[in-house]
């Protein structure tokens, strides 16, 4: 989708309030109010006429007023429908994602309007279908040094990996993912690096008919035994694919991705909004190759309470 579309089809903010009334309460919709007479009319419905100067339509039977932005996160906001519609379309076209800093430029709203804007949008990409298939797992250090002592344990360590798992990092986040061999990606911060935080994980994201791939971390032991298998990659012998081609390269390029994303330059991300942004990067991956622009994914879930009824 491009700008000239964009600002075809949403010239300004009544524009934006009507592709909402459309998608709520479209002609032929049951009224919200109980006792209207137009509810007995089955199938035909009502229809909402705007009214003058507000935020509202209303019911042509029994003058109900029905607020198209009700429950989603542009409601009572003080920015135009329109800057938010603008700001979700700025998100989805850019490839790798825009700072509140590029926002507030691009927009022309201050700082903490667009800081403001970033953090509601967010909430909209979480992702909570469960994976199948082929699945990737592991976890991984974002941020935060290991302690000087430790790095010189690592560095002598014949399987660092391995000694890694018990020593503690300075102000690290541990992040944990499930990835699909060419599909979609699960990810999320997690407090610790323990058996069942980790195998729980799993269970949350990936479905019991899937074949688990892991290194060799022994904190996933025993996970097959709920999975159509388990197949392990021995990283501790530097080894990274199997005879018969088991690896868990996939992980690692979403990792390697995502850490390079992190550290870029317009990045600057503290250990606080780390899982906002994994949010918005785990959404970007699983949607990278539909057919539909992103654009109308995210607006598709501006209503509020979606992630609530999930
Ligand atoms: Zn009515």
């Amino acid at each position: 989708m491009t700008y000239t579309e964009f600002l075809r089809q949403f010239p300004d903010s009544d524009a934006c309030l009507d592709y909402l009334k459309e998608k709520f309460y479209a002609d032929g919709t049951a009224c919200p109010n109980a006792d209207c007479k137009s509810n007995n009319n089955g199938a035909s419905g009502t229809k909402f006429h705007r009214i003058n100067g507000r935020s509202a339509y209303s019911c042509q039977h029994c003058g109900h007023h029905v607020y198209p932005t009700a429950g989603t996160i542009f409601h009572k906001s003080t920015t135009s429908l329109q800057l938010w519609f603008w700001a979700i379309y700025l998100i989805s076209s850019s490839k790798c994602g825009i700072s509140a800093k590029q926002l507030e430029r691009e927009i022309g709203v201050t700082y903490k309007t667009a800081w403001r804007m970033m953090k509601q949008i967010r909430t909209l990409l979480g992702e909570d279908e469960p994976l199948e298939g082929d699945v990737e797992v592991d976890e991984t250090f974002i941020g935060g040094k290991p302690r000087a002592a430790d790095s010189r344990k690592f560095a002598q360590a014949k399987y660092p990996r391995q000694a890694a798992s018990n020593w503690v990092r300075d102000n690290k986040t541990i992040v944990f993912a499930a990835v699909e061999k060419g599909g979609r990606v699960r990810a999320t911060v997690v407090p610790d690096r323990t058996k069942p935080t980790l195998q729980g994980k799993i269970r949350e994201f990936v479905l019991p008919s899937s074949m688990i791939f892991t290194d060799d971390f022994k904190l996933y032991v025993g996970i097959g035994r709920e999975y159509k298998g388990h197949r392990r990659v021995n990283h501790s012998q530097k080894i990274y694919v199997t005879a018969d081609g088991a690896t868990t390269n996939t992980i690692e390029g979403f990792f390697a991705q995502f850490k390079n994303s992190v550290r870029g330059a317009h990045h600057n991300i503290s250990a606080k909004y780390l899982p906002h942004y994994l949010n918005e990067y785990a959404f970007r991956y699983n949607h990278r190759k539909d057919s539909d622009p992103m654009f109308w994914t995210i607006l598709d879930r501006a209503q509020k309470d979606r992630l609530a009824a999930a």
